[in-house]
């Protein structure tokens, strides 16, 4: 028994360190060079080259910031890679772009109206940059910038130091600019500079790229006197969203009401004011609007009532793209008796941009399949592969890509090292695809009470 219990044990630790892997998580943008034409096989990415193209394109328009309030739809048979690229696009904008993703279905819920859900959505998509000037606070990490014409080197740069104390911050500028000087430090190298010794120890510009350095808050920036004297004041920048804004001022808890997750409705007076007050830090240059991306999956489960609240969202200045998506053709609009395109009403229809993505063909498919087993990290035979790739011409593709992980639990137990298609045939066995599971209900009517 005891024995029993250890094993349970380990093996429970061993899960957690197990990372989750997500459906998409080996899309890593969207593989389009710097003309924006795709790449065959790039960044997780295959086939679909006219979608993504177009979302390449139009991922320039929300680099560029310049243009807000656009609806792109993306049309597609189900599993032929609409979320995939729209995944793509999330992983190519910057960091402080927003990106965010809802089901349409989620706009409907008991505790806020579909139109204050869908206000939040696209507040969560606008960003606000804003510039700060402070005090370096004793203990704080910070990076420091000299310009290297200073110390009477040719070329300028970026010198990047760590240090946690205030002393040390005093003492550095000489240090620094006498490092500087020998040529022992180059732009972009990290140092760290023992209080105690004084003693600079190099850490190599790899260190600067390193994940670790990004955790300890490089976007703190030293302002650099001209005669070479370092100020005491720092630039902090940081981007939050206009809900986040939103959020933290309609309640008593402040911020913390970010963490409750139940934001609840916001008063539009409120959001009025939050607007007025945006728009003065941004006349007063200290904030800037980045319109991010508002996904909204299988927009088609939307009512009329909440297209004509986007339809007017979108005109508004500070509204971010919209980018839906739908697997429909011709469908009820919700909440009407009329058919249209995708279930949209024709005016949205009408200003959006209609990106399609098309059925793939066997070898994208064979290729995508490839990319989800490395992602996996499961080896299939040649054999595997082949049925795999006619499961998912047959069935779907997200069917035969959900099969990778399971069959390879059968192999595993088999204690073989790869998928052999005896696997994936039982699988196929223990799991119905769309159309069967759609037979069986039909093969069970009557006998089934819902
Ligand atoms: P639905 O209409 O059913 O929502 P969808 O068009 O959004 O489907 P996805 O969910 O994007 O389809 O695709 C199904 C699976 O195939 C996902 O795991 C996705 O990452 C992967 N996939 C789809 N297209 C591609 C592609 N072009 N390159 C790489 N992976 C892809």
């Amino acid at each position: 028994m005891a024995t029993q219990i250890t094993t349970g044990t380990s093996e429970l630790r061993e899960l957690t360190k197990i990372e989750r892997i997500g459906a998409h998580s080996h899309i890593r943008g969207l593989g389009l060079d710097e003309r924006l034409e795709p790449r065959a096989n790039s960044q997780g990415m295959v086939g679909q080259a006219k979608a993504r193209k177009a979302a390449g394109l139009i991922l320039k328009m929300v680099q560029e910031g310049k243009i807000a309030g656009r609806a792109i739809l993306m049309a597609g048979p189900p599993s032929t890679g609409k979320t995939a690229i729209a995944m793509g696009m999330a992983q190519s904008l910057g960091s402080d772009v927003p990106f965010t993703m809802i089901g349409a279905s989620e706009v409907f819920s008991l505790s806020m109206s579909k139109t204050e859900a869908l206000t939040q959505a696209l507040q969560r998509s606008i960003g606000v940059r804003i510039k700060e000037e402070s005090e370096i606070i004793e203990g704080e990490v910070v990076e420091l910038q000299i310009d290297r014409s200073l110390t009477g080197a040719t070329k300028t740069g970026k010198l990047t130091i760590k240090t946690t104390d205030m002393e040390t911050i005093y003492d550095l500028g000489n240090k620094m600019i006498d490092a500087l000087a020998k040529e022992k430090v180059l732009a972009g190298d990290v140092i760290v500079i023992d209080k105690a010794s004084g003693k600079i120890t190099k850490l190599g510009r790899s260190f600067a790229r390193s994940r670790d350095y990004d955790a300890m808050g490089a976007d703190t920036k030293f302002v650099q006197c001209p005669d070479g004297e370092i100020q005491k004041r720092r630039e902090v920048v940081h981007t939050v969203s206009l809900h986040e804004i939103d959020v933290i001022n309609s309640r008593t808890q402040g911020f913390l009401a970010l963490f409750a997750g139940d934001t609840g409705e916001i008063k539009s007076e409120l959001r009025d004011q939050i607007n007025t007050k945006v728009g003065e830090w941004r006349e007063e240059g200290k904030a800037e609007i980045i319109p991010g991306v508002l996904f909204i999956d299988e927009v088609h489960m939307l009512d009329i009532e909440c297209f004509s609240f986007l339809n007017r969202a979108l005109e508004n200045e500070l509204s971010p793209i919209v980018i839906m998506a739908s697997n429909r053709g011709m469908a009820r609009i919700r909440g009407t008796k009329f058919r249209s395109p995708h279930g949209l009403p024709v005016d949205l229809l009408d200003r959006a941009l209609i990106i399609s993505t098309k059925p793939y063909e066997q070898q994208d498919v064979e290729q995508i399949i490839q990319i989800r087993c490395q992602e996996e990290d499961v080896t299939l035979t040649p054999a595997a592969l082949a049925v795999l790739t006619t499961m998912a011409l047959e069935t779907t593709l997200r069917y035969a890509l959900n099969l990778i992980s399971t069959a390879n639990i059968l192999a595993r137990r088999r204690g073989v090292p790869a998928v052999d298609t005896e696997d994936l045939r039982r699988c196929y066995l223990y799991f119905l695809d769309e159309k069967r599971s759609v037979q069986w209900l039909k093969e069970q009517q009557g006998s089934l009470v819902f």
